[in-house]
């Protein structure tokens, strides 16, 4: 690389290989378990206008005072590029009239930007897949949620990993609880880390999510959600269990849990990789592969009418390092044109062969003598050469893939 060649930006990465597969994995993993629970796919721009996040996501949380990469464009808007989906579906929800669509069951994936101090599974462009239901007030939408996303770890082959679930009551019993956190907080102010003593009266949910020494030894003993849940907190809480123990989904219950954005209600969980586990070992401190809530306030501080509302979303690099050693699959087959004379009936070959569904490299130019090899090389089920006016067909591999595969090129003539 030559001195003056541009770096790549810190915090973002090039996925090559093995780990682009398993990204891949991922994602089409995604793909079949949203089609199975009837999720509809949305597409959302990357960049909004910046008050989309500021309003929506709450002007004291992490997110919007450190994180977000804004800028003035030449019209002299501040746009921000994305730092979350919920926020710009929210806006798409309220701007294009899907309230027509309610429930709407929508889902997406795509890069996120995040201003942030770049470790292993924390970058500044990374990556989410995400589920959203729109405008469904019941208990029921959240296990429908959580079931989905329990059997996409599943179908992904991660083990190890729980739901910790908790709840923050509705508005009254959140108002309640952050009213006593302050009293309890206040007591040892002066003994809590800086974040934290400025969260103290913005946002002091916020210090029970805190990774800092100083803050977690008084934990153990701030006051609990459930001494201020309403009667219909509770009601709904239990709903929300019972639909999960019947849906066979496992999980445990995270009474400090809390989440980083203000707009939280009701259920909030993440899935957490268990001590001791592969997938914590994976991790190391980036534990949280998937979070998310109930966000039944969000759409009245974006201008909209009151709408119920429950989502997740989850780092698609931090579950491909757990779905690990994706390698590129193999060819099908390799068709090697060793002869120049037969380069026409090679292509058209390998032509009818992808038609057909079946994967082919194409191998036609270079040194003659070492086109063979160079189709060895590929790594295929078989190998289509041509050479001397002649066809001739030869299979690396025994086993399922094989069979099949012969039958396919027999119906093409090809074996
Ligand atoms: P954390 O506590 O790790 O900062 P968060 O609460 O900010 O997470 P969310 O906003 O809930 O994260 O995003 C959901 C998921 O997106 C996370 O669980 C994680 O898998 C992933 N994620 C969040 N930020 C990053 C990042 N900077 N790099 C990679 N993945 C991320
Ligand atoms: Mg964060």
């Amino acid at each position: 690389m030559s001195k003056n060649t541009p770096k790549a930006i810190r915090g973002t990465q090039d996925i090559f290989g093995a780990d682009a597969e398993a990204f891949a994995y991922v994602v089409e993993t995604f793909e079949r378990v949203r089609k199975l629970y009837r999720f509809r796919r949305i597409e959302m721009p990357v960049f909004e206008k910046t008050e989309v996040f500021s309003r929506a996501i709450g002007e004291t949380t992490d997110v919007v005072s450190k994180e977000m990469y804004s800028f003035e464009d030449r019209g002299g808007d501040s746009l921000t590029l994305r730092p979350e989906f919920t926020a710009g579906i929210a806006r798409a929800f309220l701007t294009n009239g899907w309230q027509q669509h309610a429930p709407l069951k929508a889902a997406t994936h795509g890069p996120l930007f995040r201003y942030e101090r770049p470790q292993k599974g924390r970058y500044r462009q990374f990556h989410q897949i995400d589920a959203e239901i729109i405008g469904a007030a019941e208990p029921q939408a959240d296990v429908e949620l959580l079931a989905m996303a329990d059997q996409l770890l599943k179908e992904l082959g991660i083990e190890g990993v729980t739901l910790h679930l908790n709840t923050l009551g509705d508005a009254d019993s959140r108002d309640k609880w952050r009213a006593a956190l302050i009293d309890y907080f206040k007591k040892v102010e002066g003994e809590l880390s800086e974040d934290s003593q400025e969260r103290l009266e913005k946002n002091p949910l916020r210090i029970l999510d805190s990774k800092d020494r100083r803050d977690q030894q008084f934990l153990a003993d701030a006051p609990k959600i459930d001494e201020f849940l309403t009667e219909e907190a509770t009601a709904f809480f239990e709903a929300v269990t019972t639909g999960l123990d019947a849906a066979g989904v496992k999980w445990t219950r995270a009474e400090s849990l809390v989440r980083g954005l203000d707009y939280y209600r009701h259920t909030a969980f993440e899935f957490i990789p268990d001590d001791g586990s592969a997938a914590a070992d994976a991790l190391g401190a980036q534990s949280t592969v998937l979070g998310g809530g109930r966000y039944d306030g969000l759409m009245e501080s974006l201008g909209g009418a009151p709408t119920p509302a429950v989502g997740w979303a989850a780092g698609i690099e931090r579950l491909a390092m757990l779905v690990g050693g994706h390698s590129e699959p193999a060819a099908d087959v390799v068709v090697v044109v060793e002869d120049d004379q037969m380069t026409a009936e090679g292509q058209a070959a390998v032509s009818a062969i992808r038609a057909a569904g079946i994967s082919a490299e194409f191998i036609a130019s270079g040194g003659k003598k070492k086109r063979f090899d160079k189709a060895v090389k590929v790594g295929s089920h078989a190998i289509l050469a041509m050479s001397g006016g002649e066809r001739r067909l030869r299979y690396q591999s025994e086993g399922e893939d094989s069979v099949r595969l012969a039958s396919a090129l027999r119906k093409l003539n090809l074996d």
